[in-house]
């Protein structure tokens, strides 16, 4: 694959900052120092407005990108540029046309893609076995505790109704409740 080749991009009017940030991020990041940067911008960074064919070099984008606000601008072209216009006045462009001369030391494709970062750590799931088999004991589970419970109350209610049997108690929720009545006391006069 060839590398090191030249680039050309269409760029909205109002992301030339973003690009001229993204492309100082990506050079810096690939070991080209700050005195390399301009002079690398000043001769291998152009934009040209897609309608006008107005010329903007490397070294006015970097203005254009570092400046305060669009009032910092002194020159008329790269203020207009700044609030996102193209350069020339009366020009309604809104892309321009970045192209990156081709640069042995420089591959564009890179620098744009930003500064690599860490690979992300692969997702690691149990395997599918593991996790059928881990089901299969939970419902095995949920069964053996329903029988236990149950039994449980089987046994309960055989000892109630044996208890009745032989004591005559009541089986709670089975047989209503026994009321007692005390008759009126009698009057001795
Ligand atoms: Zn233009």
């Amino acid at each position: 694959m060839p590398q090191n080749t030249a680039k050309e991009l269409h760029v909205p009017v109002s992301g030339l900052t973003g690009l001229h940030q993204k492309l100082v991020a990506g050079l810096t990041a690939s070991g080209v120092s700050g005195a390399e940067l301009s002079e690398l911008f000043g001769r291998d960074v152009t934009a040209i407005c897609v309608k006008c064919g107005m010329t903007v070099s490397g070294e006015e984008l970097a203005t254009v990108a570092l400046a305060a606000s669009a009032e910092a601008l002194s020159e008329p072209k790269l203020a207009r540029l700044r609030q996102g216009y193209c350069g020339r006045n009366g020009s309604d462009s809104n892309y321009y046309t970045v192209q990156l001369a081709a640069n042995p030391q420089v591959d564009w494709d890179r620098v744009l893609l930003g500064p690599a970062e860490p690979a992300p750590e692969p997702e690691t799931a149990p395997p599918i076995e593991e996790e059928l088999a881990a089901g299969a004991a939970r419902e095995r589970a949920r069964r053996h505790r329903w029988w236990r419970i149950g039994v449980g109350v089987a046994a309960l209610l055989i000892l109630l109704v044996i208890r009745h049997a032989m004591e005559g108690v009541r089986i709670p929720l089975l047989q209503p409740k026994m009321e007692y009545r005390t008759s009126a006391p009698v009057q001795v006069e």
